[in-house]
């Protein structure tokens, strides 16, 4: 019997072919960008292909929201998101400056840290926020009057009605949609929600089982439960990955679960090892106490499912490696690729017990374009900034990385996490640890099939094999031929899922 080929497709004779990208931590709510309008500093695009300008000081940001009050009734809500502080070199956005762009609507600027948020007096009014309110969180300022600050959810929910606005677009079906957009968009064939909740209510896993079956769903959705609760909760939420497990189809999977462990470091709520941050006030905080963490874990080890732990601190880190250690004391499990994610400060010493224990780092690459200039002179200093994300380390080593996006935190798109890596220039173009740089070669494989690896996917997904899904990235130059600094400007013209051509907007 032979093989022969009759009809050659040539249709992407002119573009370069590659193993569709794999993203191990992101979250659906990316796709929120179709709803709420975007006031980040930097370019984005939405799920639909169009950028949007970002916006580079309050007064864009005041301007943009006039705009959008002009063509909203009087009394509605405005809500936006995507606000970045760290950038603006004026003084804070406050209820004054927002104040100045309506009174006539409730104004609600949420935080690309999704940690904070700025309202406007028209919300301080309309909820009776006042300087003697009792919740937490409330900014006041020098008059002792609240500036329209409101920091972490409790202040953030006394705006009830926005801030429910937010929830409601986060949980709606179509926001599925919007990210699997999104992800076409930048090449990207496999996505993680890493940290949702939904698939533990039979309701909601019905509902996004059934949109990501849809033949023309453009994107495989690789969907990490969040641990939270009690350590005495967590043999049940075990059994409960395991039951939804089976009900896995070839777009939608549950091979591991996330954890997280402390906040972030440009928020100075990372747990970070001495001699702790460079300058500004450490906030480092254990989301959950180190001692408990084994607990924790034990049932998720014991069952056999992958654990991806949110470290952005150097202190979490050894936690989460600890407890691994002390996990396979007890139980053996020589493929369980427990992957330490963000992994931003991984010392020498960690990724070698890392490597030695069967562990996995997903970096937060990104950081050294977004953060790279405020972590070397304000968050850690320059020394420690220069080994953040350290993939060159990771490859001499021999600890198996991938990195990622955090998108919404940053926007989706592997090109980009490839040139960080291959560069690692800041975004004023100063280069950030030389010696962590990688070659395009390298990149590839933490963009593709080492991301695969530690979700547990790699004999599926993350390259090009008889046996396995042939996800393509379609891509207008490759990567290997451009020059370095480039890497990240390449079109993008799309994907193939299941032999369906996803073409992203032009
Ligand atoms: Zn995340």
């Amino acid at each position: 019997m032979s093989w022969g080929i009759t009809n050659v497709d040539h249709r992407f004779a002119d573009k370069v072919l590659t193993a569709g990208f794999v993203e191990a931590h992101s979250h659906t709510m990316t796709g929120m960008y179709a709803s709420l309008p975007y006031v980040g500093f930097f370019d984005r695009m939405m799920p639909n292909g169009d950028v949007v300008k970002g916006l580079k000081s309050t007064q864009e940001l005041t301007e943009r929201i006039s705009t959008i009050a002009e063509n909203t009734p009087r009394g509605e809500s405005i809500v936006v998101s995507g606000f970045d502080p760290i950038y603006m070199e004026s003084e804070r956005l406050s209820r004054i400056h927002l104040d100045a762009a309506t009174i006539d609507h409730p104004v609600f600027v949420f935080h690309a840290s999704g940690h904070l948020a700025t309202v406007n007096s028209f919300i301080l009014d309309k909820y009776d926020i006042g300087p003697d309110h009792p919740a937490p969180g409330i900014g006041m300022g020098d008059d002792g009057q609240p500036n329209g600050e409101l920091r972490e959810p409790a202040a953030m929910a006394l705006a009830s009605e926005e801030y429910r606005q937010i929830g409601r677009i986060v949980s709606a079906p179509d926001t599925l949609h919007h990210f699997a957009n999104s992800m076409r968009n930048v090449g990207i064939t496999s996505a993680t929600d890493l940290g949702a909740l939904l698939h533990l209510s039979e309701k909601t896993f019905e509902a996004t089982s059934e949109t990501t079956s849809a033949h023309d769903f453009p994107l495989r959705v690789i969907s990490a439960c969040r641990v939270i609760g009690n350590a005495t909760d967590m043999s049940d939420a075990a059994r409960k990955v395991l039951a939804v497990r089976e009900k896995s189809h070839d777009k939608l999977h549950f091979p591991i679960v996330k954890m997280v462990l402390d906040g972030s470091i440009q928020g100075f709520t990372a747990v970070i090892q001495w001699p702790q941050y460079y300058s500004g006030e450490d906030h480092g905080l254990f989301l959950l106490p180190p001692e408990q963490v084994v607990d924790f874990l034990r049932p998720f080890h014991e069952a056999g499912i992958g654990i991806h732990c949110h470290c952005n601190g150097s202190a979490t880190s050894e936690v989460f490696i600890d407890a691994v250690e002390t996990l396979l004391r007890e139980t053996p499990w020589l493929d369980h690729r427990h992957t330490a994610t963000h992994a931003q400060l991984m010392t020498q010493a960690q990724m070698k017990k890392a490597r030695n224990l069967g562990m996995c780092a997903n970096f937060f690459i990104n950081h050294v374009f977004y953060w790279g200039d405020q972590h070397r002179d304000i968050t850690v200093g320059p020394d420690r900034a220069h080994g953040m994300n350290p993939c060159g380390s990771a490859d001499r080593i021999g600890l198996s990385y991938s990195f990622h996006t955090d998108s919404p935190v940053t926007p989706p798109g592997h090109l980009h996490t490839m040139w960080c890596a291959v560069n690692r220039l800041t975004s004023t173009g100063k280069v950030l640890g030389e010696n962590e740089r990688i070659s395009v070669d390298r990149a590839f494989h933490a963009a593709t099939i080492d991301a695969a690896y530690q979700l547990h996917m790699d004999h599926l997904i993350g390259s090009l094999e008889v046996g396995k899904f042939a996800d393509m990235t379609v891509l207008d130059h490759d990567p290997y031929d451009v020059a370095p600094e480039t890497i990240k400007d390449i079109n993008v013209w799309g994907t193939v899922l299941d032999g369906i051509p996803h073409p992203r907007p032009q």
